[in-house]
């Protein structure tokens, strides 16, 4: 047995056949029996890691934090926090939402706007992004 698991004060649940996390909040009313004595879960077991892929994938990948609080509800894995980060280390929805925007290289601005020395609005334009710009202009009521 490992130190994390003795701190815990672990029972064995006799109806579940799980490890439970002992503690001093058995007489409460309020909470759940998962959220008193949450199930103990070894880092290593492949239902650990589909617990924090499942929890991380339902909150939409939010910080480790976040998903250690939610598995911390129900379960107890030992070095979780560690884990959900190793996790989120390589999910890649997690890499999408953290991915930092490309912004794309604008193009040369053409020679009808770089005419220098000239007056205040002696060359003016107006960019479109719409492919069928002058159909759309037409449609809005002018005429070309
Ligand atoms: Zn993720």
């Amino acid at each position: 047995m490992s130190s994390r698991l003795l701190c815990l004060t672990p029972e064995y649940d006799s109806t579940t056949h799980l490890i439970r996390v002992g503690g001093r909040l058995r007489w409460t009313e309020q909470l759940d029996e998962s959220a008193i004595r949450p199930i103990v879960l070894d880092v290593k077991h492949s239902i650990s890691r589909l617990i924090i892929q499942d929890c991380d994938e339902s909150l939409h990948h939010p910080g480790a934090e976040r998903v250690f609080t939610e598995v911390r509800c129900k379960y107890w894995i030992l070095r979780g926090q560690e884990a959900i980060r190793q996790h989120q280390r390589t999910c890649l929805g997690c890499k999408q939402w953290r991915g930092q925007p490309s912004i794309p290289r604008m193009a040369d601005l053409p020679p009808s706007r770089l005419r220098l020395f000239q007056p205040a609005f002696y060359s003016t334009g107006v960019d479109l992004p719409h492919q069928n710009w002058p159909q759309t202009l037409e449609t809005m009521g002018y005429h070309i």
